[in-house]
């Protein structure tokens, strides 16, 4: 059996199990998990002198809401049922977090690393035009963003391709998110799920009951990290954690091994060393081992897979030793592993929550690009007036200044960035709590990922419920 389908496979039973859990009527938790429709294209380009041609799926788990919404991955082992699963992430994804949208994937079975950015490019706005001809792509009905493999000039060829199609179409430039913020895009995408990833960590270590279960102490500062893929999440997160959280990062594994530095990795140099040479091999701020998987099992305090599904298994996970699991990528853990995790009391938060800091500042830019406007340019001026006059009152009250450092800070008015970060805290912090509620609630969920799928899932059924369905 093919690895997407035993991630599609797992995807069903993590769903299955919280759909038992909820009294539907006869049939629904069958629509609910079925996929709706999956477009499959194979489309021809010339390139250096003879044709070559690509598959590509575009998936639509749920269209409950519309748009539908998820990532278009770039990979050369992409398959339909991989495409299925995460396209059912995207739908539980979007409905614990109460986003507006259905769940949707694609994916172009390609080596990006194989051709030159003009191949790309081509290859890419045909994928488009493709898409665009079968309503898969559109403001309205259907809107990628970047996934592995493909990034923000990935996402603005596709905006532009589908602007030449629909010249008319006056919110053309919502057709996809994950855009350059120059260029229609929103400022805080590009550092979004690594940033919500952060978000989630913290919102765990104000929770006390849930810091119990793990054993740790309860403060983030100090904490021991291992990360698995220094990649736009892997990095994100490293990053954050390390510079704003006083964790250290122990241990990062990329493709070719694992580096390690006891004291944590200078995450900066690092990320610039893989940039280089495209490995973590060699890098001086660490000791390298070409034994990647095995950083999987050191001991630390949490362990982040960011890189890729299915990567601990019921083969490894005796023997990972962290007590706290972030799922930041989709699927790392397959349901095998995440029962004998599970048994053994690690607490896992699950991918469905963790990462899904992308597609909410995709909802934000989304929304910017349908309202033409920039999140906080009518108010920043004027509340940055309001701010002042404040102070200056209340140094005309108290008859002293505020201190150089902060009054700054407490002047300016909200930048857009800002009100990304705010807006995604607010509800990375609401979605955890919902579910932390129901982990420790009376009619407790056994745990974290059944009661996120538990939040998607009657949420689900309240909309197919209202529709009449
Ligand atoms: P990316 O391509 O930017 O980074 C992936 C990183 O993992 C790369 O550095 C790569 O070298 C490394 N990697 C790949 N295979 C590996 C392996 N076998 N062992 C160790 N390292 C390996 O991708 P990304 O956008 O950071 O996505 C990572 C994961 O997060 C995926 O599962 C993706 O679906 C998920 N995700 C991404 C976003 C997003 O906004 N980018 C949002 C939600 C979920």
């Amino acid at each position: 059996m093919g690895s997407g389908k035993l991630f599609l496979d797992d995807v069903n039973q993590m769903f299955q199990e919280a759909a038992d859990l909820i009294s539907m009527e006869e049939g629904l938790a069958a629509k609910i998990r079925v996929c709706n429709a999956t477009y499959v294209t194979r489309f021809g380009v010339r390139l250096r002198g003879q044709m070559h041609t690509f598959e590509g799926w575009r998936s639509v788990h749920s269209d409950h809401l519309s748009p539908a919404k998820g990532g278009i991955r770039y990979a050369p082992d992409a398959n339909l049922e991989e495409v299925e699963a995460l396209a059912a992430l995207m739908t539980y994804k979007c409905a614990l977090m109460d986003l507006p949208f259905g769940g949707s994937k694609g994916a172009l079975r390609i080596d990006p690393a194989a051709w030159e950015p003009d191949e790309l490019e081509r290859i890419t706005r045909r994928f488009a035009q493709e898409l665009e001809r079968h309503d898969f792509l559109s403001p309205s009905q259907n809107v990628p963003a970047p996934d592995m493999g493909t990034n923000e000039t990935t996402m603005i060829w596709i905006a532009d391709a589908y602007r030449r199609l629909k010249p008319n179409d006056i919110n053309a430039a919502a057709c996809v998110t994950g855009k350059p913020a120059s260029a229609g895009g929103i400022e805080g995408r590009v550092e979004a799920t690594g940033r919500g990833v952060q978000y989630a960590i913290q919102e765990f270590f104000r929770t006390p009951e849930d810091i119990a279960r793990t054993g740790l102490p309860a403060s983030l500062e100090g904490r021991s990290v291992v990360v698995q893929g220094l990649g736009n999440v892997g990095y994100h997160v490293s990053k954050f954690l390390s510079q704003e959280d006083g964790c250290r990062i122990t241990a990062v594994v990329e493709r070719d091994g694992v580096v390690r530095n006891e004291d944590g990795l200078d995450i900066e140099a690092l990320k610039a060393h893989l940039g280089v040479t495209g490995g973590v091999a060699d890098f001086a701020g660490g000791q390298f081992d070409p034994a990647g998987a095995t950083g999987l099992e050191d001991p630390c305090d949490i362990l982040i897979p960011a890189a890729m599904e299915a990567v601990i298994t019921g083969e490894n996970a005796p023997r990972i030793k962290a007590p706290l699991i972030v799922e930041a990528a989709n699927g790392p853990l397959t349901y095998a592993a995440n029962e004998a995790l599970a048994a053994r009391g690690v607490v896992i938060i699950p991918d469905l929550f963790a990462n899904a800091g992308g597609v909410t500042v995709s909802y934000f830019e989304w929304v910017k690009n349908l309202t033409h406007i920039s999140f906080g340019l009518m108010e920043r001026r004027r509340d940055e007036m309001g701010h002042r006059m404040l102070a200056q009152s209340i140094e005309r009250m108290t008859g002293s200044h505020f201190p150089e450092g902060s009054a700054q800070a407490f002047f300016e008015g909200a930048r857009e960035v800002d009100l990304v970060r705010s807006g995604l805290e607010d509800k990375m912090r609401s979605a955890y709590c919902e579910m932390s509620r129901l982990w420790n609630g009376d009619d407790r969920a056994p745990d974290l990922r059944t009661a996120a799928y538990l939040i998607a899932v009657s949420r689900i059924a309240g909309h197919y419920k209202a529709l009449g369905i």
